[in-house]
């Protein structure tokens, strides 16, 4: 594990080693051979063994021991000695021998434990932390693999080098104080913030371990760091997002709720696992589940616009249930609340009423977003803005349309008074000549009772004639308020033709109709459809009264269109339509009559734009103008889907 080794460094001082080892060697044997054996030369072998430990494992060493040795031996019978002298030079080479072997046990020993050391020390380096070891003065003893990736320094770069220099090291407290606790309980905890050799800064949580002697006094620091920089960068990337998210919150125009929903959502489970699977259903038919949902439904917290919108005191009034703020009628949305809940939706939003700690009525849009799944629904955000008064206004504008309408109707049946008067004169006359000649059949002798009779039925006839008429013109003169109902188009096109009957008649204007057999009802207020074909008709009768080169024609169609809407075409040969001024027709106060109003159009275009429809104009070939409108047909349920409100006047 030892990385210098293989570095050129390494290399060159091995090479210094190697060949010093074998110098001294060689030096010692001449010098052992030549030399007289009263010196003790061999011992110089100590040190070939010792500097052969510093590149040799074990083998090695003892190898070259006993390289040395057998010179030991060979310098001893080379040596030229006198008898008086063998005694000796044979303790000397003893001697020699004992010291070579005593320093290869040495050797080996120290190496083995010096492996055992770099074992671990190698260790080190597979941990992903970041460790090193540095002296009481600061300078780096050690550095591991971790310490290389995170810093970008080598060990050899790092080793040697002031810890705190080296890294421009910013604590979190004095480094006295720091110190100051290392020593008082041999350890300390922080965060520091490092300056990589690539000049970026690191965050690291740093913990330090101080090493003693065997006579207590420190030697070593041994710093263990973890790079927190991204867990730091999250953390207050979240801080951010959750102090923004409270001030958004705290803040806010709308009044938000942080609502628990997890009792709402485990009651939901429960009634799954039990085998509900239409909500829907289930919810219809036990209210007493809604109701109890209810007061499950946790308020966490609420906004200051919260506060100020139920006329509470402060948020805590509303943390508790959200009873104090229900009405009955909000049962109805927090059903829709607990299907979405139920059919797992992210989002579910409703029109409903809610009331304020003082009672009053505030009709409100609330918007639910639920948390991502999966999830307990423990924070689950409700938005509430306060509709109250656009709906009033809304309600107002409506009222004003519908009496808007009501006075156009009425002007355009004050046009109509002679024609009407006319009508009914008709069969009031009829009434008072079959009367007369009614009696005249009594008062003969012999009565002609089944003469009269036969008048008398015609009177009750007229009669009823009279009446229809005055009936028809009530009916669009009435002030109601908006109804929903189904409409038959053609009885109102038949309906509304015997109401401009006689005013055709008197401008010898021709009716012509082209009526689609069954066509489907639709839904909506009769009078306003009524509305909207009288003034068609009327304008078309207006149009055509200057006409006198073509014959005068106002043709009637009622047709299905591709997508299932009931179409009604009505057509004239009248003086056509301004192409300067098509885009003006439907706008209010236009006209071109010098007694006109110029509302009819607007509020027609109104009335079919409330009741889902369209409306246009376009020139009739080859002269006139033909204005059409279509009405969506009539669904299953009675109201259109989706729209559980009373429909707009207009
Ligand atoms: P008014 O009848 O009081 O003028 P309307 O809104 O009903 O108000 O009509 C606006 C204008 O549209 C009319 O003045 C007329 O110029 C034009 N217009 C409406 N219907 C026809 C038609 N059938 N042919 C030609 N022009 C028409």
């Amino acid at each position: 594990m030892d990385d210098n080794a293989t570095s050129p460094t390494a290399v060159t001082s091995r090479t210094y080693l190697v060949l010093s080892v074998v110098v001294i060697a060689i030096g010692t044997f001449i010098f052992d051979a030549i030399t007289p054996s009263k010196f003790v030369i061999a011992v110089l072998y100590v040190g070939v063994v010792l500097l052969s430990a510093r590149f040799l494992q074990t083998r090695g060493i003892v190898l070259v021991s006993f390289g040395c040795m057998a010179l030991t031996l060979l310098a001893h019978f080379l040596t030229p000695y006198g008898d008086y002298l063998e005694t000796i030079s044979i303790s000397n080479r003893v001697i020699s021998l004992a010291a070579i072997g005593v320093a290869a046990l040495l050797a080996v020993q120290s190496r083995s434990q010096e492996m055992i050391l770099r074992e671990q020390a190698g260790l080190l380096d597979l941990t992903h932390d970041t460790i090193f070891v540095r002296d009481m003065k600061d300078v780096i003893t050690y550095w591991n693999r971790g310490a290389e990736e995170l810093y970008g320094w080598k060990k050899a770069e790092a080793i040697g080098r002031i810890s705190h220099h080296l890294m421009h090291t910013i604590f979190p407290q004095p480094l006295e104080a720091i110190m100051g606790e290392l020593r008082r309980i041999g350890r300390w905890e922080g965060e520091l913030v490092h300056t990589r050799k690539d000049g970026t800064q690191a965050i690291v949580a740093s913990r330090w371990s101080l090493q003693k002697d065997a006579h207590d006094v420190p030697v070593a620091i041994l710093e263990t760091n973890n790079d927190i920089s991204d867990r730091k960068r999250a953390e207050d990337a979240l801080r951010e997002s959750e102090r923004r998210y409270r001030s958004i919150f705290r803040t806010a125009g709308v009044s938000i709720w942080e609502e628990d929903f997890s009792q709402i959502k485990a009651a939901i489970d429960e009634l799954r696992a039990q085998g509900v699977e239409d909500f829907r259903a289930y919810f219809a038919a036990h209210p007493e589940f809604v109701r109890k949902s209810i007061s499950c439904a946790k308020v966490v917290d609420v906004n200051d616009a919260t506060v100020e919108l139920f006329k509470a005191q402060s948020k805590d009034e509303l943390l508790h249930s959200l009873d104090t703020v229900f009405t009955s009628e909000t049962l109805e949305a927090f059903a829709g609340e607990l299907i979405a809940v139920a059919e797992e939706r992210p989002h579910f939003s409703a029109e409903t009423n809610l009331q304020t700690l003082k009672g009053d009525k505030l009709t409100v849009l609330f918007a639910i977003t639920f948390p991502p799944r999966p999830s307990r629904l423990d924070r689950v955000l409700v938005t509430i803005t306060d509709i109250t008064e656009r709906k009033r206004a809304e309600e107002a504008l409506h009222e004003a349309q519908a009496e808007l309408a009501h006075v156009t109707r009425v002007t355009t049946m004050n046009a109509l008074t002679s024609s009407i008067a006319h009508e009914v004169s008709q069969p009031l006359s009829a009434i008072v000549s079959n009367g007369y000649t009614g009696l005249r059949w009594l008062d003969r002798q012999p009565p002609n009772l089944e003469g009269a009779r036969r008048k008398f039925e015609q009177m009750v006839g007229d009669g009823h004639r009279a009446g229809e008429v005055i009936g028809r013109v009530r009916a669009l003169l009435k002030k109601t308020a908006t109804v929903r109902e189904c409409v038959d188009v053609t009885e109102l096109i038949r309906d509304t033709a015997a109401v401009v009957h006689n005013e055709m008649l008197r401008n010898g204007i021709l009716l012509r109709t082209e009526l689609a057999r069954e066509l489907p009802p639709v839904v909506g207020d009769r009078v306003q459809v009524q509305q909207v074909l009288l003034n068609l008709m009327m304008n078309g009768i207006d149009a055509m009264k200057e006409v006198t080169e073509r014959p005068r024609e106002l043709w009637i169609r009622s047709y299905l269109d591709e997508s299932g809407a009931v179409g009604v075409a009505v057509q004239d040969t009248g003086v056509g339509l301004d192409p300067n001024n098509v885009d003006r027709l439907f706008e209010a106060f236009y006209t071109t009559k010098p007694e006109g109003m110029g509302m009819g159009l607007a509020i027609c275009h109104s009335i079919i734009k409330a009741h889902g429809g369209r409306l246009g104009a376009s020139p009739n070939q080859p002269c006139g103008a033909v204005f059409e409108f279509s009405l969506p047909p009539q669904r299953d349920e009675t109201a259109p889907a989706g729209n559980t409100r009373p429909m707009p006047v207009l």
